[in-house]
């Protein structure tokens, strides 16, 4: 029997989850999804200077918001400190590893002799065979592991291939500080194995890791997950992604009204295809996601791209549900969206919901969509922007007192009514329609553009039409 496949993101709490790590937890979560597996999530927070809480919350909240779940709590690395130790101390046990005495200056010595022969500056191996009776008094040891000293380490990745370091390329690293805490490299390897990863899917920025870390596996005979180094995200121009680019957190993009299922179809595609498929829904990724999809060159951060894609989501998601991201939006918009959270009470929200069919089709994020939608909420009388203030000029005024003389005779007040009532003032006046749509459009929206006029009405009702007409005319 196969062992069940686990997967795990890693994120060090140094800050905001970046958009590179959204994607990474994507692949993952789709992974351990795809195969009827489990994602686990560890905190690498060894860095005790830059580890923060507030950056461990933020993690937490993206993945949330972003739909991507974990197995359990989340494990912190810092904590398991004592059982890295105790692994590295075992090493030296087994003969795999040994104490190395080398002070700060004898490695800053080393360094630069290797540095005047031309030599990269790789420590030397000098405690590698030495008897440790040897040791100089008052200096606390670090552990280096014994990597071997010739042949080759080969990293058989699922996205890079065969990739071969030779080990003359690589020195006997420390794996416990001399203060006794772990290095990054052997906490992750006893993590992993700990916590029964098979697979390690991450950026490719860590494939020389993969290599030092692979060196770690064989000394405590351990097997080797399966590894995936996804190549990192550039920007439009060719170059790493930067923040001039878009590289911020997921939060940010929360924060710019995009929904979580376009990003997720967003991020899926940078980096992994299923032929030429642009739009997938979340359970069509978890359907076809696999390791062999993802590509090995970078692909390029496109703002144009999950804009459109977003316009998709938004287009198609039911108003019911657009409904509750508009509000979680607004919980995140400071002042201003606590103003207008306010105004959702009972009543505001069926406003809201009658007029999103119109809204929806003429937003491409959230933020868009709330702007179309101020109309709704604003006191009167309205404030205008400068195109609609300029076509309440004397005709303007002129049609709109007209029309609210016919529409308040109106029995039925609906978007079929009012609809016929405009239609037969501007025949009548030998106007055009939209002659008479756009002063009216200006007058109930403050703006040249909304949803169709006819739904406006409706959506706002009669007396509050009636007056904001009257306001305007
Ligand atoms: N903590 C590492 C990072 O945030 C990830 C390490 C790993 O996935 O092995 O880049």
């Amino acid at each position: 029997m196969t062992k069940p496949v686990v997967t795990r993101f890693a994120p060090s709490p140094t800050g905001y989850l970046h958009i590179g790590g959204g994607r990474t937890a994507l692949f993952n979560w789709l992974y351990a999804k795809r195969t009827g597996g489990i994602m686990l999530l560890r905190i690498e927070d060894t860095d005790r200077e830059r580890s923060t809480q507030a950056a461990v919350d933020a993690i937490l909240d993206g993945l949330t918001w972003l739909g991507l779940t974990w197995e359990g709590e989340p494990i912190s690395q810092f904590q398991r400190a004592e059982r890295h130790a105790e692994v590295a101390r075992g090493l030296v046990a087994a003969g795999k590893a040994y104490y190395c005495y080398c002070t700060p200056q004898d490695l800053e010595i080393m360094r630069e002799e290797a540095k005047s022969a031309g030599r990269p500056p790789r420590y030397d191996g000098r405690w590698r065979d030495r008897d440790p009776a040897e040791a100089p008094a008052g200096v606390k040891p670090a552990i280096r592991i014994k990597a071997p000293l010739d042949g080759e380490t080969v990293i058989d990745d699922q996205v890079q291939g065969r990739v071969v370091f030779p080990n003359k390329d690589l020195d006997d690293f420390i794996i416990l500080r001399s203060d006794g805490t772990p290095t990054y490299m052997h906490a992750v390897v006893v993590d992993d194995h700990d916590m029964g990863v098979t697979h390690i899917i991450r950026g490719d920025d860590h494939l020389t890791n993969a290599a030092r870390q692979a060196i770690i596996y064989g000394a405590l005979g351990w097997d080797i997950p399966v590894m995936a180094h996804i190549p990192l995200i550039h920007g439009p121009d060719g170059a790493k992604l930067s923040k001039r680019h878009g590289a911020l957190g997921v939060d940010a993009y929360r924060a710019m009204g995009y929904l979580p299922a376009a990003l997720r179809n967003y991020l899926v595609r940078l980096g992994w295809a299923h032929g030429d498929a642009e739009i997938l829904s979340t359970d069509e990724m978890v359907d076809l996601f696999d390791l062999g999809g993802i590509g090995r060159s970078p692909s390029r951060f496109d703002f144009a791209k999950l804009e459109n894609l977003n316009g998709h989501y938004i287009r198609t998601t039911p108003d019911a549900e657009l409904l509750e991201h508009v509000e979680i939006l607004l919980g995140h918009m400071g002042e201003a969206g606590a103003a207008l959270k306010a105004k959702l009470d009972a009543d505001g929200r069926a406003r809201l919901l009658a007029a999103m069919p119109g809204l929806k089709e003429r937003a491409k994020t959230l933020l868009e969509l709330i702007d179309g939608a101020a109309f709704l909420f604003a006191d009167r009388p309205l404030p205008l922007d400068d195109k609609a203030a300029a076509l309440l000029d004397d005709t303007g005024r002129a049609s709109l007192a007209a029309l609210q003389q016919r529409l308040s005779g109106l029995a039925d007040w609906s978007a079929q009514s009012t609809e016929a009532a405009v239609r037969a003032y501007a025949e009548e006046a030998g106007m055009k329609l939209g002659k008479v749509a756009q002063p009216l459009r200006a007058a109930l929206t403050g703006r040249t553009t909304s949803p169709p006029i006819f739904d406006v009405l409706a959506v706002l009702g009669r007396d509050e039409s009636l007056a904001r007409i009257a306001d305007a005319a």
